[in-house]
């Protein structure tokens, strides 16, 4: 679909649901764990980091895992244009919510509201005890690993820890998904961004949005399951495609 025809009824789609993936992040140098230059395509041991039963059972991969979070790509990224697009869309008056599959915090450090982003897979930036749940901030415990502990164990409890991040085999926490939900089902477009839509539930977030009357529309370098269902599908770089739609949303395109 044209940029035209988009156009047409983009600034009167009303307010708007976006989900984000990792594809916003990668122009701010935070790798697709998936794709093709993907962490796990290169090291298949970090993997065994984000399933919880490993990371539970086996120090050493905990250990590995500390080392991983201190060295993560996110502490020295910088939002890059998409990220500052979505800041744009919440200024206006026209996001409904921010939801992301992404733990790396940079829409919150581009300007967007906490209360309007909705981090359905977690945040790397705080730890959490996985026995009282107790909350840290991340840099406080990664000074603990620089300063020798290669597993810092809870202040409180002596819990194992871990970031705050859903690992494989956890399940989502429920008053987020619920949110997310709510938001899916309360816009006028969803707006689907840098996500392969193949990791559930992101991915039915579309579907709960089109079946309550959405339009739908898909920014993502490749091929998707949902594509047949959006009204558009838009296979470009995320950081020039963003803030065009944004632009013609909010109906300040050149
Ligand atoms: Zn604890």
């Amino acid at each position: 679909m044209s940029a035209t025809t988009l156009a047409g009824w983009l600034p009167e789609s009303g307010m708007i649901t976006v989900l984000t993936g990792a594809g916003i992040s990668t122009d701010s140098g935070i790798p697709d764990f998936r794709g093709p230059q993907g962490v796990w395509t290169k090291d298949p041991t970090a993997e065994a980091m984000s399933t919880i039963g490993t990371y539970l059972a086996d120090p050493e991969v905990r250990r590995r895992a500390w080392r991983s979070r201190r060295d993560h790509a996110a502490w020295d990224a910088e939002p890059n244009a998409a990220h500052a697009a979505l800041v744009d869309l919440e200024r206006a008056g026209r996001l409904r919510a921010l939801i992301t599959q992404n733990i790396d915090g940079l829409h919150q450090r581009a300007g967007s509201g906490e209360s309007a982003v909705i981090e359905i897979h977690g945040t790397m930036r705080e730890a959490e005890c996985l026995s009282c749940g107790l909350r840290t901030p991340m840099p406080e415990v990664l000074a603990r690993v620089d300063a020798g502990e290669e597993d810092p164990p809870c202040p409180d409890c002596g819990g194992i820890q871990k970031s705050a991040t859903i690992s494989f085999g956890q399940a989502l926490k429920e008053d987020v998904l619920d949110a997310a939900l709510r938001a899916a089902r309360s816009c006028g477009l969803f707006l689907a961004v840098g996500t392969s839509l193949t990791v559930q539930p992101a991915a039915g977030l579309c579907l709960e949005a089109v079946e309550t009357g959405a339009r739908l529309v898909i920014v993502n370098a490749e091929p998707t399951p949902y594509d047949e269902l959006a009204d558009a599908v838009l296979r470009r770089p995320i950081g020039e495609t963003l803030p065009r739609l944004v632009a013609l949303a909010l109906g300040s395109a050149p």
